[in-house]
């Protein structure tokens, strides 16, 4: 008889259609072909003409098939019968979910609409949700960007005009230095492990890796620098200190580039101290050698002076802002020495690593024969690349001095000249954008009016005090506190503290909660056990719950679901239409422009519909402007992909940028082209624009890129876009908060916003870190991404929950045997906030006094339809339950406890956790803490006993199980 492995056909035929369309089994958007049998997914494989993965599928690609088929898929709209966190819920149809969804909603636009608090997670779809919420009238909207990377977006948008991942990326091909800060494994997933594949493939190449932990990305690195966490910020600058001692530092960059020459104010007291000087008509102004006076710094061909004291001929007394920042840290507080003591990082580390990345810029100076214009007209028959680049994201992002740390890393990446040109940091389309890019946020008081829209979205970029979302006595606007003196430049808002401030009613209460994707109850928020507590509480003065309604959506039987009272089912990924769009985040590469879209390649067995399509016929439903007509019918009654074609934002700009126009002959701006979808889905759902050679490097400054940047719609106009070496809107902070300007703080937010706001990149302790006695909680604690999951995505796919079943507390074999641990033993981790028990794992790769898990694996017992004791709940903990959504009581303000987040931007600062650790008594092997089980709510709990997937696609008469047989 022939053995069994004798009958494996190696290349079989799986399908009988293949349908393209983009992954979401993480945020990275690769593009995937599904291939179907009898109209059943049968097999995922990448897309090799994409530009985002080239036909690259990771793990989880993979097995988006078991997402797609999870048993904790939701599958009717359920109204809630018993009390929150019951999990009892009865199953009602569309049409009765509609009415009370309009019910609560409809009451609300009517009377106060910002007693609506809409907030959406890991979604693709925040163009529409913000146009959605700008409609409805309510400032209080945002997306999960602050608690996840904002600090990255906006230190990146306020210096560079770009950021890493989405806004810009390595130029993997040129680069000959690259360093990765802290972890970054859970976004850009693909082009980093393709990008760093060929970059290993090089021997002149290296790759330093910047994170206590060596997992991940850091395993692979040719140099890994097991720092402090919290501390990177201290080791760029003083990277920054060495350089700029060794004067390798590239001044002509600066000089074209960068306001680096621009005079700014040097005089104590006066209400424009730290202001640049300009001219009668707003140009900034540098000193130029040459002629010996100020002139327009915006000028081409003048030759300013970096350094030196000036006076105007008003008597001003000015430096260039170049002269600032050389000061600043040539100061012996960012030594090597002093550094060495707060990173953990030798002296000489730091000097080598200065030296190695000055020697890369500077003695590897690439030149590429390709002519250019720049913005003033002046033709360049080269290209010249200083071939060092950097990538960050959450690591260093999650940290309450991560705002400052990002922008230090941005400063070192001016200082040596490295940005958007060849080897370099290169921009993605729709980037650069003028720092800070606009919009600025809407929500003033008189910006928000019963049963009308919004002038304009939520979310911006503020510039200065004037611009913030406070009332005259300087309290927030929004339920976030977002936009106000707490957290000024939160152009993500602070959906962490959301349902802190709606329960607390601080500054006021909310009537709905409505979230879509975002596991609140659980993984998503900071103390989740006081989550769920605030979630159930109920006002005793009304005996209703203190959030009375919460309307959510999601996909799957998530913890968040049995705290709602009125559930919307959402598809899966592979059931229905989406919009990576150039309005909000694109596939773009630095090659060029790009969108994409998923169709939906198989139809819902359920009864469940795409949210899109919900909050469209929602919005029809209530009236709101820009979803309804004048005539009271709905402006898209197809639903998402009519919204995805027709909807126009402005004159000839849509969701997607491809194929417009009556004949689908125009990118970018075009009349709406019936037919767009259609010419996506031929092109295998996505559409790029390849930028001609000459435009490929120096887009800030590249003439014919920024007059089609221009012409696409990105940029209000075609004028050079300057990086922003020293920043005056945070300079407009520290003037408001000396007592200049009519825009005041309240008085206990003075010193506060003084030590923070600072034009020039910082660094300073974490703030909980300097609020708790740090020899009672000696270690850090942080959590990592593992390859397999994308947050809690994966807890409910039978072939992922086999790579990560559970997690385990990470520490380093030192320490271990310090505290008398070893290997599978139990411990308790402690926290100001909280106490857990977990199950430890020892290892060498870490930096000593850091222990770390993976993030979200562990769930709530029941949760997802998991059995009751799978080891996700059993085993997995979550650090969550450790972290504090608010500083230590006595912590700055005295009056107020602040939210623990970076003051500057309201990022959450998840890594700034703090803790001690003992061995836990032998016994139960279970993790703490514990809930009682959630109930399976209805619609789910038909489970297999075992999952299994693929023998229902084997030819009649193959081998089959003997129990299905
Ligand atoms: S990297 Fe993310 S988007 Fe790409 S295939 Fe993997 S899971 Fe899908």
């Amino acid at each position: 008889m022939a053995l069994r492995q004798e009958q494996v056909e190696t290349s079989p035929k799986v399908s009988d259609e293949v349908k393209y369309t983009t992954c979401y089994m993480c945020a990275c958007r690769c593009g995937i072909k599904v291939h179907l049998t009898d109209g059943q997914v049968r097999y995922i494989e990448g897309n090799p003409d994409h530009p985002v993965n080239k036909g690259v599928l990771c793990g989880k690609g993979s097995s988006g098939i078991m997402q797609h088929l999870s048993p904790a898929r939701l599958s009717a709209p359920l109204k809630r019968t018993g009390p929150r966190g019951s999990g009892e819920f009865e199953e009602i149809s569309w049409e009765e979910a509609f009415e009370i969804a309009t019910g609560w909603l409809g009451d609300i636009r009517k009377t106060d609409p910002k007693k609506l608090a809409f907030f959406t997670g890991r979604d693709q779809s925040q163009s529409l949700t913000a146009f959605w919420a700008t409609k409805f009238g309510t400032l209080n909207h945002a997306a999960h960007g602050g608690f996840c990377s904002v600090n990255m977006a906006a230190a990146g948008l306020y210096t560079i005009g770009g950021s890493f991942w989405e806004f810009g990326e390595p130029d993997w091909e040129l680069t000959r230095y690259f360093m990765m800060f802290g972890v970054a494994e859970d976004h850009d997933s693909n082009p980093i492990k393709t990008g760093l594949g060929r970059l290993k493939t090089r021997e002149d190449t290296k790759y330093v890796s910047v994170n206590p932990v060596r997992t991940g990305y850091s395993a692979i690195a040719d140099e890994w620098i097991g720092i402090k966490p919290g501390t990177d910020g201290m080791f760029v600058m003083a990277i920054i200190h060495e350089l700029l001692r060794a004067q390798k530092v590239d001044l002509d960059f600066l000089v074209r580039y960068t306001n680096a020459p621009w005079l700014v104010r040097v005089e104590d007291g006066h209400p424009e101290d730290g202001l640049f000087l300009r001219d009668d008509k707003g140009n900034p102004l540098a000193w130029d050698k040459h002629r010996g006076e100020p002139v327009n710094a915006l000028l081409p061909d003048i030759v300013p002076e970096l350094s030196g004291l000036f006076e105007m001929p008003d008597g001003s007394q000015v430096r260039p802002a170049f002269e600032l920042m050389a000061r600043r840290y040539l100061g012996q507080e960012y030594s090597a020495v002093e550094a060495a003591e707060i990173t953990g990082i030798p002296a000489a580390t730091i000097k080598r690593i200065s030296a190695e990345l000055a020697h890369a810029a500077f003695e590897q100076e690439i030149e590429l024969d390709v002519a250019w214009t720049d913005w003033a007209g002046r033709k360049h028959d080269k290209m010249i690349g200083r071939p060092v680049s950097m990538h960050a994201m959450r690591g260093i992002s999650a940290h309450s001095n991560g705002f400052h740390t990002c922008r230090a890393i941005h400063l070192l990446q001016m200082l040596l000249g490295s940005i958007d040109c060849p080897g370099g940091f290169r921009y993605k389309a729709p980037f650069p954008r003028p720092c800070p890019p606009g919009p600025k946020p809407t929500g003033k008081p008189g910006q928000v009016n019963a049963g009308e829209p919004m002038p304009g979205p939520p979310l911006g970029f503020i510039n200065g005090p004037e611009d913030l979302l406070v009332n005259d006595d300087g309290s927030p606007c929004r339920i976030d506190k977002g936009f106000s003196w707490e957290h000024p430049f939160s152009a993500h808002g602070l959906m962490h503290m959301v349902i802190h401030n709606a329960w607390a009613a601080d500054p006021y209460p909310v009537d709905t909660l409505f979230l879509y994707m975002a596991n609140m109850a659980w993984n998503s928020s900071m103390n989740s056990k006081g989550t769920m507590e605030m979630l159930t509480d109920i006002d005793e003065s009304t005996g209703e719950y203190r959030i009375p309604h919460i309307i959510y959506s999601d996909a799957y039987a998530s913890e968040m679901v049995s705290y709602a009272d009125l559930v919307l089912p959402d598809t899966t990924y592979l059931e229905r239409w989406d919009c990576v769009s150039l309005l909000d985040r694109p596939i773009s590469t630095a090659h060029g422009p790009a969108d994409s879209i998923r169709q939906p390649v198989v139809q819902p067995d359920r009864d469940v519909r795409p949210f899109q399509d919900v909050l469209i016929e929602l919005g029809a439903r209530l009236g709101l402007p820009g979803f309804s007509n004048d005539d009271g019918s709905a402006m898209y009654p197809g639903g998402y992909p009519d919204y995805l074609v027709n909807h126009q934002r402005m004159p000839g700009i849509g969701p997607l940028a491809g194929w417009r126009g009556a004949n689908g002959d125009q990118h970018g701006k075009g009349e709406c082209n019936p037919q767009q979808l259609e010419r996506y889905i031929e092109n295998g759902c996505f559409w790029q624009h390849d930028l001609p050679e000459s435009q490929q490097y120096y887009k800030h400054a590249n003439k014919d890129y920024l007059e089609f940047s221009h012409e696409m719609g990105f940029i209000p106009s075609s004028d050079q876009i300057i990086m922003q070496l020293y920043s005056e809107p945070l300079q407009r902070f520290q003037l408001a908060a000396r007592g200049h300007g009519t825009v005041q703080p309240p008085e206990e937010l003075r010193k506060r916003i003084s030590k923070f706001f600072d034009p020039l990149p910082i660094w300073y302790q974490p703030i909980e870190e300097s609020m708790i006695p740090l020899d009672e909680y000696p270690l850090h604690a942080i959590t990592q991404r593992p390859a397999a999951m994308y947050h809690s995505w994966g807890s409910q796919n039978a072939w992922l929950r086999q790579i990560h079943g559970y997690n385990r507390l990470c520490m380093h074999r030192d320490l271990a045997s310090e505290l008398g641990i070893g290997d599978d033993d139990w411990v308790y981790v402690e926290s100001h906030h909280g106490k857990i028990k977990a199950q430890v794992r020892t290892m060498t790769g870490c930096e000593k006094n850091t222990v770390w898990t993976w993030n979200a694996i562990g769930k709530r017992r029941g949760a997802w339809n998991l059995d009751d004791d799978a080891a996700e709940g059993e085993k997995g903990f979550l650090l969550n339950h450790l972290i504090s959504e608010l500083l230590p009581v006595d912590g700055e303000g005295k009056k107020r406890r602040m939210s623990n987040s970076d003051p500057v931007t309201g990022q959450a600062a998840w890594f700034d956790l703090r803790v001690r650790i003992s061995k836990a008594e032998a016994g139960q092997e279970v993790s703490e803490p514990q809930f009682e089980p959630l109930k399976p709510v209805p619609g789910v709990q038909k489970k297999p006993k075992i999952l299994r997937f693929g023998e229902q696609f084997l030819p009649k008469g193959s081998w089959r199980r003997k129990d299905q047989a």
